[in-house]
């Protein structure tokens, strides 16, 4: 077993070497290090390693189920010495009765996979007086086994009128699985087409797409992604 303080250094070389990959990335096909932002995605650890990774400059935190999210939140205020809180991101399936207690932590939710959960959204942000952003998911990889929508679903979703308590800002996606690196690139890219196609049919701009993991996030920064999502490679030699 590792000490805190191994797992500490660990996780802080780690979070170097990712920011130092996505940095490489981004140069490589000519965009800026800032223009995508490096999600942690800390669902594999403890919330005291999840603290590790936030005081280690990784603020923004994902989380693939609402109740760890929230228990997370409770114990987590802080990064480093910054006192910044960490920001947190709901990269997995909603219930809508998990919804309420999750918004008190304002999370980014990526994963809105219905327009029933929509519509819950869009009420619990107008009867707290405010605008909760959201991504759609959707299914590129038609992967039956996959979350999220598909492509007539996603535009029906958009079509919906009087959506006030809730703003679509993005898309996010999961390549299939046991997708080539290749493969990979084709379907991220296709996320891309759809969403220029949805924004000009919606007038909405759909600036971010959430899209990317440890395995394939040099495909889709390649593609345009400007929210990657990354778990494993951050935890290397700690879980
Ligand atoms: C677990 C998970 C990730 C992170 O995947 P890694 O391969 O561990 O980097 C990203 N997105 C979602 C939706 C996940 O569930």
């Amino acid at each position: 077993m590792a000490t805190m303080d191994e797992t500490a250094e660990l996780i802080r070389r780690n979070w170097m070497s990712v920011k130092t990959q996505v940095r490489e990335a981004a140069e490589s096909v000519g965009r800026n290090f800032d223009s995508v932002r490096v999600i942690g995605v800390s669902k594999y650890v403890d919330a005291a390693t999840t603290q590790l990774l936030c005081d280690a400059g990784c603020t923004d935190l994902g989380e693939s189920r609402p109740q760890v999210l929230w228990d997370k939140a409770e114990q987590i205020q802080s990064c480093g010495t910054s006192g910044v809180p960490p920001r947190w991101h709901m990269i997995g399936h909603v219930q809508t009765n998990k919804l309420r207690r999750m918004l008190r932590y304002d999370p980014l939710i990526h994963s809105v996979d219905s327009e029933r959960l929509l519509r819950a959204i869009d009420d619990e942000g107008n009867r707290q007086s405010r605008v909760i952003d959201v991504l759609l998911e959707v299914n590129i990889s038609g992967d039956q086994s996959k979350t999220g929508m598909s492509r007539e679903t996603l535009k029906q979703v958009l079509n919906i009128e009087g959506i006030t308590g809730a703003r679509i800002i993005g898309l996010m996606a999961m390549a299939g699985w046991g997708t080539e690196a290749s493969e990979a690139a084709d379907q991220f890219q296709s996320v891309a087409s759809l969403r220029d196609e949805l924004a000009k049919s919606s007038g909405l701009p759909l600036k971010e797409l959430s899209m990317g993991m440890s395995g394939d996030f040099r495909e889709a920064i390649a593609a345009g992604a400007t929210m990657v999502r990354i778990g494993s490679a951050l935890f290397e030699g700690v879980v």
